[in-house]
């Protein structure tokens, strides 16, 4: 058995940094143990926090390699054995796993939206993903992410607005397994994408909120931080260029510019795909705050007089 026990670079500017630079020990993992003739991989936990808590996630095989078992363990666990191996003990490990493929099952999409009073047909897109892992409840991932998105369309409908485009709420399915529904969106409304002026994902968390990303040009950027501006009520002025997200990746090819929104990572990955990422982690207060913030961008990116300067996609 071969144990990969490279913790998270402390380091690093912000824990996504730090979650990036390790993960290819759960994701590749399996595949160079195996090639080394190991009969399994063990993986210490994808957080700096020490604990007895395992965190799952995606792993995958190569098709040349032998498919050996491969399991995550607690970084506590991690330690304990590393240092008994330090000291030369000879350790003895039993694997016992229940995990197993299922055939593939339908599943859908969920999609609500408030129309635009104007220009109905140009749509804003916001989402989350609605499948979480089976350990813990998946309240920050990505139940926060849902209740971002449904929340910001209710708090505009709340205080009687009604912007000139469509906000369209999606709740992605399949985000940590596949991303099929990521690509089922993109398919099925293929026939409407350059109508799409803006996807908006949240899916780092329900903390309190930071900012935003973006892949926007130089000037969607520009009138993005214009609109983030606003936010600086609820901590959200900023906007830097980066990632928009997993569920809404798709939409990139078809040059709708994507933004994530982006809290406090701080403690994200103490839960991330845990049985730590249970309801009681959320703050309602982190919650509403973020909620509010997206609202916002969202509420003023529907409603702008002229629709925010596209990507230029490519041409697949
Ligand atoms: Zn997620």
């Amino acid at each position: 058995m071969v144990l990969f026990d490279r913790p998270l670079e402390r380091a690093s500017s912000d824990c996504f940094s730090a979650y990036g630079g390790a993960v290819d020990q759960r994701s590749e993992g399996a595949i160079h143990a195996a090639r080394a003739g190991a009969v399994a991989a063990l993986v210490r936990s994808m957080t700096m926090r020490l604990d007895d808590f395992p965190h799952t996630g995606s792993m995958r095989y190569s098709p040349d390699v032998e498919r050996i078992p491969a399991a995550a363990i607690s970084t506590r666990a991690a330690d304990e054995l590393a240092a008994r191996l330090a000291r030369g003990e000879s350790v003895r490990l039993a694997l016992q796993l229940g995990c197993r493929w299922h055939p593939d099952a339908t599943s859908h999409n969920v999609i609500g939206e408030l129309r635009g009073s104007e220009l109905p047909d140009e749509i804003v897109v916001v989402g989350g993903h609605l499948d979480a892992w089976d350990v813990g409840q998946g309240a920050h991932d990505d139940g926060a992410g849902c209740v971002h998105a449904l929340e910001a369309v209710r708090l505009i409908r709340a205080r009687g607005l009604r912007p000139r485009r469509t906000i369209r709420v999606v709740f992605f399915m399949n985000e940590e397994n596949g991303t099929r529904g990521a690509a089922g969106y993109f398919d099925a409304h293929r026939g409407e994408l350059e109508r799409h002026v803006l996807a908006l994902e949240s899916d780092a968390g329900g903390f309190t909120p930071r900012g935003f990303s973006t892949d926007a040009g130089p000037e969607a950027l520009a009138a993005l931080e214009e609109i983030a501006a606003l936010l600086e009520p609820a901590s959200a002025a900023s906007v830097r260029p980066g990632w928009g997200g997993v569920d809404i990746a798709p939409l990139a090819r078809a040059g709708v510019p994507l933004v994530g929104f982006r809290p406090d990572d701080e403690r994200y990955f103490d839960v991330h795909h845990s049985d730590r990422d249970v309801l009681e982690a959320v703050h309602p207060r982190e919650l509403a705050l973020g909620a509010g913030a997206i609202a916002g961008l969202l509420y003023v990116v529907a409603d702008l007089p002229d629709a925010l300067p596209r990507n230029p996609g490519d041409a697949r």
